[in-house]
């Protein structure tokens, strides 16, 4: 089968509906900088395998950076026809990997990725937005412990993959019997 990427619409609108924006039990304050943000996600059935284990997911900020620039004008023009425009955060999800994902697994490793999708801090440690459109300032937050006692808090340690994170998990989770069996592309460790 050819390796696939296609725009999911209606997974970003159930994940802004179900995470960010809406009242259901999910919404995850954490992540309301994230109303402001275009948020493009993509299915792909591209096998990605690290060190034996599945990328399950990935989060980037967009426009691509680090690239030639005939490589990265070609980027550009492909997710700007993907999304109508460009997108503040790439997120993509492994479609074969998530096929079979029970709910709980699936809301952890979606949410595992929002944390990733983080506002930027300035000097002193607050929130930044854009001066001239009072936007906020997106940034990729790394995958380290403090920053993810949230997923923990939600999901429990071994959709964590932090066990030493007691005390967070500890907590009964507000979703039960999520566990993910593969690696997130951003951080390349355990997703959720
Ligand atoms: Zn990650």
């Amino acid at each position: 089968m050819l390796d696939r990427f296609e725009p999911a619409p209606d997974l970003r609108d159930w994940i802004a509906e179900t995470f960010i924006t809406g009242d259901g039990p999910l919404v995850n304050e954490e992540h309301a900088h994230l109303a402001e943000a275009h948020l493009g996600i993509l299915w792909t059935n591209c096998d990605n395998t690290r060190n034996m284990r599945q990328v399950l997911g990935q989060t980037e900020l967009m426009p691509p950076m680090a690239m030639g620039k005939w490589q990265r004008a070609r980027a550009i023009q492909q997710i700007e026809e993907w999304f109508g425009a460009m997108p503040d955060f790439l997120i993509t999800f492994s479609a074969p990997a998530c096929d079979g994902m029970n709910d709980a697994t699936f809301c952890a490793l979606v949410e595992h990725e929002l944390y990733h999708a983080a506002q930027k801090l300035d000097q002193y440690g607050m929130p930044a937005f854009h001066r001239e459109t009072g936007k906020p300032i997106f940034a990729i937050r790394g995958h380290d412990v403090e920053e993810f006692t949230g997923v923990v808090r939600r999901y429990g340690a071994d959709a964590a993959g932090v066990r030493t994170l007691v005390d967070a998990a500890n907590a009964k989770p507000l979703i039960d019997g999520a566990d993910l069996d593969g690696v997130c592309g951003t951080c390349l460790r355990a997703a959720a």
